[in-house]
């Protein structure tokens, strides 16, 4: 698939971090398995919004589907997407609107050579729809303002204006396995004022011109370049400098300090970690390390069932050299299914307490509160 150097759903990065751009292509550029995930679920999606809009019959829609490798979960989510993506759909009438599913947009007067794919467009009287499908679960993403999909609201004006009269923009993300769906409303002045704001920071992107600028856009966007990139690692390096008042001892305040990044220093020590193994197994060289081979355990180099033969030859009975272990909670709910799983194991199904943990003070969960689970564990 051909991507554009200022891609939309990168546009968070290179908006906040020109040279973003520059870094990452120095990078390699491959398909995670949660890229496969999403690219998965949006074809699944598009032939089920396919089939729901009459553009594909039944027996070609069997065949498509039956192509595509997704399991139950995948089903229950496109379904509830789909559900969302034929409400908006249906509140306009069929006879006067347009429903483009996978569209090409071009927003190249705003950014260099920018085109992007927009899952669901939907044009009637003076509105547009622009509709987005995020399957990851990772991050919760807002429409809010949201530059991917209002670069591809400037790519809808500008491929549509010249036949419609869009007077306004709404713009919705689904993001199903987190049971979100956020929109935002958006009028064609603010939009094209805000492509003027984008025009002269994709040109600086596009040229690479400008600086490295650390922001929650390095983690949420994924940037590639983060175990190369300095101004990340400055950031992250500032917990290693920082600057206590008590040589000696540190304070309740300095560890919540140091806990409030901890987990980032983690996390980026690990991408560094990463990174150069990689580097290091195509031949770069680290002063200092060297390539060695991990620990392994022993391991037979036949397939289970012939150590059984063996066994059973050599007298054993297969009771005593196999282990039987019931399949979990999970497992067996998804095998059996939720309402037989209530049925037959519902009263059995306990909650215990969870190990207490430190997490941030915005956290969602209630305050642990050791006296109620001191007694409780009586
Ligand atoms: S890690 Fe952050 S600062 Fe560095 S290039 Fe990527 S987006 Fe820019």
């Amino acid at each position: 698939m051909l991507h554009a150097k200022l891609s939309a759903s990168g546009a968070k990065k290179w908006i906040n971090c020109p040279l973003s751009v520059v870094l990452e292509s120095k990078m390699p550029n491959e398909e995670t398995p949660y890229a496969k995930e999403g690219t998965l679920a949006h074809e699944l999606s598009e032939l089920k919004l396919r089939r729901e809009l009459n553009l594909i019959g039944k027996e070609a829609y069997d065949t498509e589907v039956s192509k595509l490798d997704y399991d139950d979960e995948m089903d229950k989510y496109t379904d509830y997407y789909c559900d969302v993506v034929m409400e908006i759909v249906n509140k306009y009438d069929r006879n006067y609107s347009t429903v483009r599913l996978e569209e090409k947009v071009d927003f190249s007067p705003w950014v260099p050579e920018g085109f992007g794919t927009s899952d669901v467009i939907i044009i009637s009287d003076n509105t547009a729809e622009v509709v987005d499908l995020k399957y990851g679960k990772g991050v919760k993403v807002s429409a809010d303002n949201n530059p991917q999909l209002m670069l591809y609201a400037l790519g809808v004006l500008n491929d549509y204006n010249y036949i419609c009269d869009i007077k306004e923009v709404n713009l919705t993300i689904v993001q199903p396995r987190l049971d979100s769906i956020s929109s935002f409303k958006i009028n064609v002045y603010d939009l094209l004022e805000w492509g003027e704001t984008i025009r002269v920071k994709a040109l600086k992107a596009f040229n690479g011109e400008g600086d490295c600028v650390v922001g929650k856009h390095c983690d949420d966007g994924f940037c590639r370049a983060r175990p190369i990139c300095k101004a990340y690692a400055d950031e992250r390096l500032k917990i290693a400098k920082y600057d206590f008042k008590d040589p000696a001892e540190l304070s309740a305040d300095d560890i919540a300090d140091i806990l409030g990044t901890v987990d980032e220093l983690v996390r980026w020590s690990k991408t560094i970690k990463d990174y150069a193994l990689t580097k290091a197994l195509s031949g770069e060289e680290y002063k200092g390390f060297k390539l060695v081979e991990g620990r392994s355990n022993r391991t037979f180099n036949i397939d289970d069932s012939k150590v059984l033969e063996i066994l059973k030859g050599g007298g054993f009975k297969e009771s005593e050299v196999c282990e039987t272990t019931l399949k979990s909670l999970s497992s067996l709910e998804k095998m059996i299914g939720k309402k037989d799983f209530k049925t037959m194991l519902g009263s059995h199904v306990i909650k215990p307490m969870g190990k207490p943990t430190l997490v941030p003070i915005d956290d969602v969960r209630p305050v642990y509160n050791s006296a109620v689970n001191d007694f409780n564990n009586i």
